[in-house]
């Protein structure tokens, strides 16, 4: 059977003229499938019997279950466990902000970039994730919540670029008018630093958001604890990031997690400015959430505010990221890190 969610537009279009039928019924059916998010092909009013039975036959609607929810009682975030059909699961999480309903998505079941703060690679990695189920995560939230999604940020469960045709088809995917029709420029992407698929993205002419998962300053203290940093050093990472600038015209987002006695000190974050000094870009600082398991605790507050200070006056502007969902298993891959113990046991 096929998953019919899987088709861009352009195959659909292909698919049902391969079926015998009039292509402009594809707009329909996609329209059905990807914004009014049914079910059941019975439910596509507007296109006949023999075609909705052409469809049944061959093909079926994607369906992902959500099996577990956490609710925020300070802000409303909700964090949510969902099941594949193949029983693996990922995570997602709804945050409500004062520009717009935002939804953190997973790439793959499980990761392998080894990051050693991440819940997320604590259980191995398992598949990527299909353009449809990354989507799909998006019209099962928007289904339960009963609210529009207008931003989206792949920081879930996952490295994006390690999964990245998929990835990418799916921004087209959660892009069209016909669909989610979520701006390119709402649609943020996150990496650890796969060097080679920046270039890529960057030329695949989408108006994504990039982040990069920067975390430390050196190439010594970066590859203690992100395994990429073995890969590609600091100044190769920057080098493709200022290719993402130069081919987009789109700033960049630096993600440092602050880490106590890890990589938070007055240095540390004077060798930020140097490494980024004359880039259009941004950095998101997260006191690092403590995960299961996990040894590394959360900078002190008198350090976040040197760090940030000490940034913003040389002029690299950055942000303490609002930790939202902070009474839930926020940091993802925790979720499910639960959910797999328990299932073990
Ligand atoms: N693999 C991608 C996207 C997923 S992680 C990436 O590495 O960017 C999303 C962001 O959360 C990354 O910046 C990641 O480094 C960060 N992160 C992961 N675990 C964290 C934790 N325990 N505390 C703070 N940030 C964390």
């Amino acid at each position: 059977m096929i998953n019919i969610n899987e088709y861009t537009l352009d195959e659909l279009e292909e698919y049902i003229e391969m079926l015998g039928e009039k292509k402009f019924h594809a707009k329909q059916i996609f329209k059905w499938l990807h914004k009014e998010k049914i079910e059941s092909f019975d439910d596509m009013t507007d296109i006949s019997k023999s075609l909705r039975d052409k469809l049944k036959e061959q093909t079926y609607i994607l369906k992902l279950s959500i099996i577990n929810v956490q609710k925020s009682k300070k802000d409303g975030t909700i964090k949510f466990l969902i099941k594949l059909e193949d029983d693996t699961a990922i995570e997602s999480v709804f945050m409500k902000y004062n520009y717009g309903n935002s939804m953190c998505v997973s790439s793959q079941v499980g990761c392998k970039m080894g990051c050693k703060f991440c819940a997320s690679t604590k259980e191995g990695y398992v598949r990527n994730l299909l353009a449809s189920e990354i989507e799909g995560q998006i019209i099962a939230v928007e289904k339960y919540t009963g609210e529009r999604i207008s931003n989206v940020v792949y920081m879930g469960i996952g490295e994006p670029l390690d999964n990245y045709d998929n990835v990418v088809k799916s921004i087209r995917l959660i892009n069209y008018p016909l669909g989610l029709n979520i701006g390119a420029r709402h649609i943020s992407l996150s990496t650890c630093g796969v060097v080679p698929n920046i270039y890529k993205l960057a030329d695949e002419n989408i108006q994504s958001t990039l982040s990069i998962s920067l975390h430390c300053t050196t190439d010594i203290e970066r590859k203690k604890i992100m395994p990429i940093a073995n890969k590609y050093t600091i100044n190769e990472l920057l080098e493709a990031c200022r290719y993402y600038i130069k081919t987009t015209g789109r700033r960049i987002s630096f993600e440092y997690a602050l880490i106590n006695d890890v990589n938070d000190t007055k240095e540390d974050a004077l060798n930020l400015v140097k490494l980024l000094r004359g880039m259009i870009a941004h950095v998101n600082l997260i006191p690092v959430n403590e995960i299961k398991n996990g040894v590394y605790i959360k900078s002190k507050e008198k350090n976040i505010e040197i760090f940030m200070n000490t940034l913003n006056s040389s002029g690299i502007v950055s942000t303490v990221r609002r930790e939202l969902g902070s009474d839930i298993d926020a940091a993802c891959g925790q979720l499910r890190q639960k959910h797999i113990e328990e299932n073990n046991q």
